[in-house]
């Protein structure tokens, strides 16, 4: 099993999980995280650090948002490691309560 980012990190990316991650497992698209799920061990610590409840473990991902577990898997061989927190994007509390963003993903 892994921990999976889904909906609600889009066009937010507060990155306050990614200090806390002790693997390393993060990875940074432009406006996104995903966690490469054969890098993560499952540790937990980075679900309470987000501030829109973006990160699940794989086995309890929401039935609506079941499509981002093979989003991390795949994005994450693509984009480069991200591993200090930094700032959040410009207009990201706008964006934080906002539903059905899928479409807003940038890879
Ligand atoms: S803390 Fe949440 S919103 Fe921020 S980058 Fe991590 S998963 Fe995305
Ligand atoms: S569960 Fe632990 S290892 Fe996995 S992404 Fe979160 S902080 Fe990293």
């Amino acid at each position: 099993m892994a921990y999976v980012v889904t909906e609600s990190c889009i066009r937010c990316k507060y990155t306050d999980c990614v200090d806390v991650c002790p693997v390393d497992c993060f990875r940074e698209g432009p406006n996104f995280l995903v966690i490469d799920p054969e890098e993560c061990i499952d540790c937990t610590l980075c679900v309470a650090e987000c501030p829109v409840e973006a990160i699940y473990a794989e086995d309890d991902v929401p039935s609506d948002q079941q499509g981002f577990i093979a989003l991390n898997a795949e994005l994450s061989k693509q984009w480069k490691p991200i591993v200090e927190r930094k700032d959040a994007l410009p207009d990201a509390e706008d964006w934080a309560k906002v539903k059905g963003k899928l479409g807003e993903l940038l890879r």
